[in-house]
């Protein structure tokens, strides 16, 4: 037995060796994971069996070798949810939720019903849009069978399954070969650019390269599928960006559309980050 304050004071320490700025939290969420209790419950709780702290030194080590604490944990809460996630599978980012409002905003005001998701990833998008809106079909693709199996196990925990189905393949290929209708595309493509990939944390190179690298410029993903668009009478796309690329894809869409609307979102740190194209 320890007392656990002072476990709470090591772990701390090394955890700040890491990463200063997510020390606090992961002490919290590491400690709370192991005592299977809420976060809160752990200041209530005096000492710790030593059992209990050889599991969270070996935790500790894993995050030593980089890996994402959201893999340890294998959980991550976005929006409303919590979410099962895994190695292969992009950990959801909290910044991703503004894609979520400007889609749910865009839903309701059209009473769209029939929305594709490329890149569904961990299903967080795909399946917090089932919970929050109701009547909604969501066709769910990714290139990925590790994600598609990961979304589906979210899909399942969060009693939407009957409600999105999945598809394995690129872009808007696996609805379009099967002659499906639908009113909304929505995406978090990936989006890292080569000059950026030296640049990313440790962690983040823990995460599907496939999921995050967008080729040379960054842009690669939104050419092909505009090219894809462009062939359909009318439409709407929804999706994120990373502000690096803006101009870039500014750019793009001018180049590859004569007549279109744009709207641009700004996130919480006032960078672009979401685009809706109306055509
Ligand atoms: N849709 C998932 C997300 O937004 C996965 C995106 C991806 O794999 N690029 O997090």
């Amino acid at each position: 037995m320890q007392a656990l304050r002072e476990v709470l004071i090591w772990l701390k320490r090394e955890l700040e060796d890491i990463d200063p700025d997510s020390a606090y939290l992961e002490t919290e969420l590491l400690i709370s994971y192991v005592l299977n209790k809420d976060r809160s419950f752990i200041y209530t709780v005096d000492f710790i069996e030593e059992e209990k702290i050889k599991e969270i030194k070996k935790l500790l080590d894993l995050r030593k070798k980089g890996i994402p604490i959201n893999y340890i944990l294998k959980k991550k809460f976005f929006y409303d949810y919590e979410f099962f996630t895994d190695t292969g599978v992009l950990i959801p980012r909290n910044e991703t939720e503004l894609l979520l409002d400007v889609v749910i905003d865009t839903i309701k005001s059209y009473s769209f019903e029939k929305i594709v998701d490329i890149g569904v990833g961990s299903g967080n998008l795909a399946v917090t849009l089932a919970k929050k809106v109701d009547k909604l079909t969501i066709y769910a693709c990714d290139i990925s069978p590790n994600a598609l199996k990961i979304a589906k196990i979210n899909a399942q925990k969060h009693g939407v399954i009957d409600r999105i189905k999945f598809f394995l393949g690129p872009y808007l290929y696996p609805i379009t070969m099967r002659n499906l209708q639908f009113d909304l595309i929505i995406s978090n493509p990936p989006y890292i650019a080569s000059w950026e990939m030296p640049f990313l944390q440790k962690e983040v190179k823990r995460e599907p390269w496939e999921a995050l690298y967008g080729g040379w410029n960054g842009c690669v993903f939104y050419e092909d599928i505009f090219k894809e668009l462009k062939k359909m009478d009318k439409g709407i796309f929804i999706f994120e960006i990373s502000p690096f690329i803006y101009n870039d894809l500014v750019k793009l869409i001018n180049k590859t559309f004569s007549k279109i609307e744009f709207y641009v979102y700004k996130d919480l740190s006032q960078k672009n980050r979401v685009i809706k194209l109306i055509w």
